[in-house]
């Protein structure tokens, strides 16, 4: 790209939610399957110290009421500028609009690196690749690089979207009305987990952090099923028992949506009620409430790769040491979205980017020192 790192600039407009300060354990958690891999990593350089790494570059950091870290500009702009500024007083160059195509020699121990422009090869000592994942390509993550790891016999998985959005059946009506509003304090259930937290309506479907949350149990069961219906409690604070007293409140003339509003609920959670019943609200409050506090949303599809925050998929963690170094190709090392794993939003994913980058950093002054009997 014409400048360095878009997707974290990208990032930073949503304020740069940098880590978490949840305890550790807690944190490790949220990397599922891959929780082993990354477990040695993130402990080695723990949020603590991406806090400290910030707060070195000019950048201190708060902790938001959700917990989330982010740092006190809420933007990645001056956090970048001084990261640059620092690696220039080091010696590193950065260079712009060069496109890593693969090996020369297919996936040699040659590591010859062919760039665009003017085609030239790069004869490193070692490489880190950090070449993202999927999502949002039109910043440079555009997974083009599983050719190249692919034909050196590289194993990967298929990038899938991960924290998207999710497709849903709206009718017509309903999504002129109420695409952009947001779901505020639901609990979404699926696939036997809840979260508690916000949404949104799209034009397709629905996005944001509750289904980012459940997104990979939601995503996986619609790439069983074909489809899913998940639940939403629209009065997460109350018990089914309070909502239908609320509801039983209903003066005769009040139409079953000035009930509902009566009861608290928003214009969208109602326009949601209506979706799931066809327009056909039941008139028994017991049944209402029980509609209220589980209301069924039929999810069809994952949105495209491209449009999610992050990706599931590449690099498989079988195919990297402790050291993040490929075993089939040493002195080649691969870290952050490249890899196959995957986290909720939360700053989960900044966090074992940086930290997987830098166990390679390590890695490669270990790898570097043996090569040189250091
Ligand atoms: C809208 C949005 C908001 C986000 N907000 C947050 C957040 O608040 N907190 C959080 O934790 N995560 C967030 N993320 C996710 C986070 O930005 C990524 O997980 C993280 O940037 C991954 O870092 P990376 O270095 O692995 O890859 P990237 O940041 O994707 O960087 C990869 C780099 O490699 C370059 N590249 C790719 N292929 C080639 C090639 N062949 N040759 C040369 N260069 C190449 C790209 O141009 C890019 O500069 C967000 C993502 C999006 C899309």
């Amino acid at each position: 790209m014409p400048s360095p790192a878009r997707k974290l600039l990208l990032a930073g407009r949503g304020g740069l939610n940098l880590t978490h300060s949840e305890p550790l354990e807690d944190l490790l958690a949220r990397y599922g399957a891959a929780d082993d891999r990354l477990r040695r990593a993130v402990e080695a350089f723990d949020p603590t110290a991406l806090r400290n790494w910030a707060d070195s570059l000019g950048e201190p950091t708060f902790v938001g009421t959700s917990g989330r870290v982010f740092p006190e500009s809420l933007r990645a702009n001056g956090l970048l500028r001084a990261w640059i500024a620092r690696l220039t007083s080091v010696g590193v160059q950065i260079r712009t609009g060069v496109r890593w195509r693969g090996w020369s020699d297919g996936g040699g121990h040659d590591l010859e690196v062919v760039a665009t422009g003017e085609r030239e090869s790069v004869h490193p000592d070692v490489a880190i690749l950090a070449l993202g994942g999927a999502s949002w390509p039109k910043v440079g993550s555009d997974g083009a690089w599983t050719s190249a790891l692919s034909a050196a016999g590289v194993g990967l998985a298929p990038f899938r979207p991960a924290n998207c959005g999710f497709v849903a059946t709206w009718t017509e009506v309903f999504r002129r009305r109420f695409a952009g509003a947001p779901l505020k304090n639901v609990e979404l259930s699926a696939g036997g987990r809840s979260v508690r937290g916000e949404g949104v309506v799209t034009e397709t479907g629905v996005e944001g952090g509750v289904f980012y949350a459940l997104g990979s149990t939601i995503r996986d069961l619609i790439e069983m099923e074909g489809e899913v219906v998940v639940h939403l409690d629209l009065q997460p604070d109350l018990s089914a028992e309070q909502v239908a007293e609320r509801l039983a409140r209903r003066r005769p003339k009040d139409s079953g949506t000035t009930a509902l509003r009566k009861a608290g609920l928003a214009p969208v959670g109602i326009g949601l009620l209506r979706e799931a019943t066809a327009n056909e609200l039941p008139s028994d409050p017991v049944d209402l409430a029980s509609l209220v506090k589980a209301t069924p949303l039929r999810l069809v599809g994952a949105e495209a790769v491209e449009r999610s925050i992050s990706t599931a998929g590449g690099v498989c963690l079988d195919e990297v040491d402790e050291r993040f170094m490929l075993r089939r190709l040493p002195g080649v090392f691969v870290v952050g979205e490249m890899l196959d794993w995957e986290a909720p939003t939360g700053g989960y994913l900044l966090q074992a980017t940086f930290s997987t980058a830098v166990a390679a950093a390590a890695g490669v002054l270990d790898h570097l020192g043996h090569r040189n009997g250091g």
